[in-house]
């Protein structure tokens, strides 16, 4: 029997993990498919306290991981395929195998959104990517023509990732506005192989018939004009969706899927506990997540407490 399981590994399920090894609660930490998260495929952090000059994501992840194994926290490569809450303890199927456990701390993050095309899907892999920093260096996108899609911090950060490969990185947003922060805005608007595509949306990836991206059909949303942008790479970064769809039904969530907490951490079934990203559509920063997961943390801590009194 498990005191406490946390799913996910990503900044609130490792930090979580420190707090819950620390107080002595033996933790058991789920990976998932993404161990570390999504913050693994980020190149430089710059905005985590205590690293002045920044740190490589996968870097900082690898050391929380550390620092939680330290105080005894056990990271299992699993993944959870059902959960069982209506009885306690709960049980929870992790590749097949049955795990029971007085409290859980769902920390399992979001996954990228995709624009939702079906030349998108076909050429998922074949030139459509998610991760700059995982597939950008890859011979195919080397010197030559990419698109990102996308107006936020990660499509910012995706461009400016991929000017180190590309001839030029053609950002291709919605509006004629970026969402993303100023500091990123304007590193990003002011790079000399970065160009603004505004008011437009890709509404076909180019070519399925020749297995590989060789460009994108384009609207602009202002003035209906549709054309064609060469490319040999189309890398998405319009945000993200919460894997939370195990708990559909079960915990409740916003109709987005993102977990509503009824206080702090504390969901709607008692013994189970959120953080991080599949709970905040609003900050979703490296650090939020950590500090949510040290609540989430606090809240098992002391929920078991009141248990054995
Ligand atoms: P985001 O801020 O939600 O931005 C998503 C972008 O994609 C928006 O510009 C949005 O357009 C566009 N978009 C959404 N759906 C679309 C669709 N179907 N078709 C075309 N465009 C679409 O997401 P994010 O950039 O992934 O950032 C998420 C959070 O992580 C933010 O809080 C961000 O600050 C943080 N983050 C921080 C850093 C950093 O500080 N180093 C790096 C990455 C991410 P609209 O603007 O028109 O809505």
């Amino acid at each position: 029997m498990e005191k406490v399981v946390i799913i996910g590994t990503g900044c609130a399920g490792l930090t979580a993990a420190l707090y819950t090894a620390r107080a002595n609660l033996n933790p058991l930490v789920l990976t998932g498919v993404m161990p570390g998260g999504l913050l693994t495929t980020t190149s430089i952090v710059e905005n985590f306290p205590g690293f002045p000059e920044g740190i490589d994501g996968y870097e900082l992840m690898t050391r929380m991981q550390k620092q939680a194994e330290r105080f005894g926290a056990r990271i299992k490569f699993a993944t959870v395929e059902a959960v069982e809450v209506s009885k306690r303890p709960f049980t929870l199927t992790v590749d097949g195998d049955p795990i029971q456990a007085e409290t859980i701390i769902i920390a399992s993050g979001a996954g990228h959104r995709h624009l939702g095309l079906e030349s998108e899907d076909q050429l998922e892999k074949k030139g459509v990517t998610y991760c700059a920093t995982c597939d950008g260096a890859l011979p195919m996108f080397r010197n030559q023509p990419l698109v990102v899609v996308g107006g936020g911090d990660s499509a910012c950060e995706e461009a400016t990732y991929l000017t180190r490969f590309a001839s030029t990185v053609y950002l291709v947003h919605r509006r004629d506005t970026l969402r993303a922060s100023k500091i990123m805005a304007e590193r990003t608007l002011a790079h000399p192989r970065i160009k603004p595509v505004w008011d437009s949306v890709v509404t076909e990836v180019l070519d399925v018939k020749q297995d590989k991206v060789t460009g994108v059909r384009l609207k602009n949303l202002k003035t209906n004009a549709e054309s064609v942008l060469d490319c040999a790479g189309v890398f998405v970064a319009i945000g993200h969706l919460p894997n939370t769809q195990l708990f559909k039904g079960v915990i409740d969530m916003d109709e987005n899927g993102y977990i509503i907490p009824k206080e702090g951490s504390i969901t709607n079934v008692p013994g189970i506990f959120v953080a991080g990203d599949c709970s905040d559509h609003v900050y979703r920063q490296a650090i939020t997540a950590a500090g949510m997961g040290c609540a989430a943390a606090i809240d098992v801590e002391r929920y078991l407490a009141a248990l054995n009194q």
